[in-house]
């Protein structure tokens, strides 16, 4: 892993700085790049402006490990509003959601009863996405999804390719006809459980996304979110989706806002199914920090932020 990397992850998890940077104003500034603004109506503005170039969205409040009932509450209150104003705009929106958020650390079944009522409010055609968070969270994430989609068919969740374990859990998931986004993964691991080279993570996630995207993944009603910015990834993927016969709309990629655009609408464009993901929300520094780790050349734009300000 790339000392910078590893500098950027660790400081994700550094309470002292997650209190204190967001008060710098290049710091703020900075951010911007990856979120339209904090508040809910800043997502939607920019869930309207994709929709009218073709594009869905997927919408996430930021906030992490929430360490009380009442936040998780909160929450859960918070995605409900975001689900009527996505339904009043006739938006084509998502929500996801991390498990933490709605409570997990502090009790399984409080957060399982926030997840299920999300996902019978969102209505069966509206897909309820769950981020997979770190590597601890994986094996209780899995759990509550499973125990999700045996009750509903509009949940999806999240898989990281760098994880050894995560060809055997898209194995055993396959026949649950899951929703699956594939990611490559944004937290930092060690090497016993994730793969440290990238370019075998690159080769995880193509062997994984061919899986998905296989006849019988999708005979058996698989969707499948093909979530990277890595256009040599992407090339390959449709390359692969074509010679399987699949049209452009059977295939789904996934994108964070602000990242690659170029790419997003070239793909939304050509006619693939394009969702970007908008995060929003006051609780964004471990989030941004992970941002600037996956492309540590990120900083050269804080730099400039500051000497301009
Ligand atoms: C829709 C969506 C949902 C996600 N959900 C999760 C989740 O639930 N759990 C999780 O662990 N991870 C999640 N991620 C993050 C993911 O794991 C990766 O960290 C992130 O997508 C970067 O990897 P990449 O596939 O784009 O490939 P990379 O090889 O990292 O990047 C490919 C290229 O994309 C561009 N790029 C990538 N990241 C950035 C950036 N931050 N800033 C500027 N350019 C960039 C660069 O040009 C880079 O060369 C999600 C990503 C997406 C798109």
């Amino acid at each position: 892993m790339g000392v910078m990397r590893s500098i950027l992850l660790a400081a994700s998890q550094n309470s002292w700085l997650r209190e204190h940077a967001p008060r710098y104003r290049f710091v703020r500034r900075a951010v911007s790049r990856f979120m339209p603004g904090e508040q809910l109506e800043d997502a939607l503005a920019a869930a309207e402006a994709l929709a009218r170039q073709g594009m869905g969205t997927l919408l996430t409040r930021l906030g992490e490990n929430v360490a009380s009932e009442e936040e998780a509450n909160q929450t859960a209150r918070h995605y409900t509003t975001v689900l009527d104003a996505v339904r009043q705009r006739g938006l084509d929106a998502e929500i996801s959601v991390k498990l933490t958020q709605l409570g997990l650390d502090l009790s399984r079944e409080l957060c399982y009863r926030h997840l299920a009522s999300l996902i019978e409010y969102a209505g069966p055609t509206s897909v309820v996405w769950i981020d997979m968070e770190a590597s601890p969270y994986v094996d209780v994430t899995l759990e509550l999804y499973r125990r999700a989609r045996a009750a509903f068919p509009n949940v999806g969740v999240c898989l990281q390719a760098y994880l050894y374990r995560t060809a055997d859990d898209l194995a055993s998931l396959l026949p649950l006809a899951p929703a699956i986004r594939l990611v490559k993964g944004a937290y930092r691991e060690p090497a016993h459980i994730a793969f440290p080279r990238k370019r075998d993570v690159d080769e995880n996630y193509y062997v994984l996304a061919s899986r998905l995207l296989a006849p019988e993944a999708r005979r058996a009603g698989v969707r499948a979110g093909i979530a990277t910015h890595d256009r040599n990834l992407i090339r390959r993927i449709e390359a692969l989706a074509a010679s399987d016969g699949l049209r452009k709309q059977e295939v789904e990629f996934q994108m964070l806002f602000g990242i690659q655009r170029s790419e997003q609408l070239r793909l939304a464009q050509e006619g693939y199914r394009t969702r970007v993901l908008i995060s929003y929300g006051s609780c964004w520094f471990p989030w941004y920090m992970r941002r600037l780790a996956e492309r540590p050349a990120n900083l050269t734009f804080v730099l400039k932020n500051i000497f301009s300000s």
